[in-house]
């Protein structure tokens, strides 16, 4: 997930009371005034009536491969119709909601290089690279630095394999760049961290693309520096097909009369080629604990979980979601509270997704984290599912703790996550609902 950077301030024209009507204060606010109101509201603790244990175990059958959950692949399949039947023994009504996606995997990479070329260095793929032919693609090695256009002005990289950093543009930018150049094959590595990049190019490449890590890759700098000539080998195999991807969608009614609003309370389930255990097997776990505990509550408007499929993609799901309703559809989401990556780190972050986005519900979150005494910061992050609603004007909030090294790597497994975090999301994501349901209108932008 992209760096988040602490949102300091926004405009708040009207301000919330308690009850959620609004008087007039036209000074600028800063959020933790804005959040002020909330505070006198008396929180829940549901802590008794969550297990964390069962979340965990969830979590553990969800992420017990190296490639659990790959967008597209039988693993995410498989999930779907596990958490469907999760929902459906709840009492919820539950539907499919399937969409067309292009799924890609990458069955191995090889890399060989040095003056001789016949030094073997471990590489990992980045997503949606293109394959090579089974022989690979020989070319030799040079080193473009940061793989901006002034990098490209001085250097003849056709014909050749190109050594980039990441930074300052999207890989698919550079990529594409060293392409037209009429380069055959890019290796990044991260000047910032020793380990592999996990990253997407976001769609099909014209030419392979790999990461190494960042000792091996200095090393060849060094050497290429030194007027060494170093001829690479790159092969992939990688694996394009036309595929489909599913949003699971339960809804649980109130048994209360009301005015039809309701709560979307979303986590994906698809991952990356890893176990994906805190991305997003923590999340989806949680919203699956939290929808046990609420189907024995009654709230005072209807519920919609939503398992959202091919997220990792370019939040896909969510977005075709969205897409399907009507106006009143969407003017009837009360709010949508998004869970990813709940499992590790110190501190439950509240992302909204972009600076200034006003976010009632992110607000109330901040106070109920407050209340129960936990770190808590909020911040501005695009990339995840509570974009795609509040890209339309939709409420939204999303629970994220942070921070996870191991994002998007192979480390992302089940001994990372701690049962602590998981029991405080599920808390305060309980609280939520209560008290959205309790005024579902009172959490639209129009209204602040
Ligand atoms: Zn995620």
């Amino acid at each position: 997930m992209k760096k988040s950077k602490r949102l300091v301030a926004m405009t708040c024209a009207l301000f919330f009371t308690l009850s959620f009507t609004a008087c007039k204060g036209k000074v600028e606010k800063s959020i933790s005034e804005a959040v002020v109101n909330f505070d006198s509201i008396t929180f829940t603790d549901f802590t008794q009536k969550i297990s964390s244990d069962d979340i965990y175990s969830t979590i553990e059958k969800f992420s017990a491969t190296d490639n659990a959950r790959v967008t597209g692949f039988d693993g995410e399949k498989n999930t779907a119709q596990y958490i469907k039947k999760q929902f459906q023994e709840l009492g919820f009504e539950v539907t499919e909601q399937s969409f067309p996606i292009t799924s890609y995997l990458c069955n191995s990479t090889e890399l060989t290089i040095g003056e001789d070329g016949n030094e073997k260095i471990d590489s990992k793929s980045l997503q949606f690279t293109k394959g090579t032919p089974k022989e690979g693609v020989t070319a030799e090695l040079v080193n473009v630095g940061m793989g901006s256009h002034t990098d490209f002005e001085n250097k003849d990289v056709k014909g050749k394999v190109v050594l980039m950093k990441r930074g300052e543009d999207y890989f698919k930018t550079k990529v594409e760049r060293a392409f037209k150049k009429g380069a055959v094959g890019a290796i990044f590595y991260d000047p910032a961290n020793e380990d592999f990049i996990t990253a997407t190019l976001g769609q099909l490449s014209n030419m392979p693309a790999v990461s190494i890590r960042k000792p091996e890759a200095e090393k060849l700098v060094k050497q290429l520096g030194e007027g060494k000539s170093l001829k690479a080998t790159l092969k992939v195999d990688s694996e394009f097909k036309e595929a489909s991807s599913t949003n699971i969608i339960a809804t649980m009614k109130s048994k209360k009369e009301n005015s039809g609003k309701h709560i979307v309370v979303g986590a994906h389930y698809d991952g990356v080629d890893t176990p994906a255990a805190n991305d997003n097997a923590s999340g989806i776990a949680t919203v699956l604990e939290a929808a046990k505990v609420l189907s024995k509550e009654d709230l005072d408007c209807d519920v919609k979980f939503i398992a959202f499929g091919a997220e990792e993609i370019g939040l896909v799901g969510s977005k075709h979601y969205v897409e399907s309703l009507s106006l009143e559809e969407k003017d009837n989401i009360a709010a949508m509270l998004n869970l990813d990556m709940v499992g590790v780190g110190d501190t439950l972050m509240v992302h909204t997704m972009d600076e200034g986005v006003k976010s009632l519900p992110a607000d109330l979150a901040v106070s109920c984290i407050n209340k129960f005494s936990l770190k808590t910061e909020r911040t501005e992050q695009p990339n995840s599912d509570h974009s795609s609603f509040q890209s339309v004007g939709i409420p939204a909030a999303c629970f994220a703790y942070g921070v996870d090294k191991n994002y998007h790597t192979d480390k992302d497994t089940i001994d990372k996550i701690k049962k602590e975090n998981l029991l405080n999301a599920c808390n305060v994501l309980l609280n939520m609902c209560k008290e959205i349901s309790k005024n579902p209108g009172g959490f639209s932008n129009n209204k602040s």
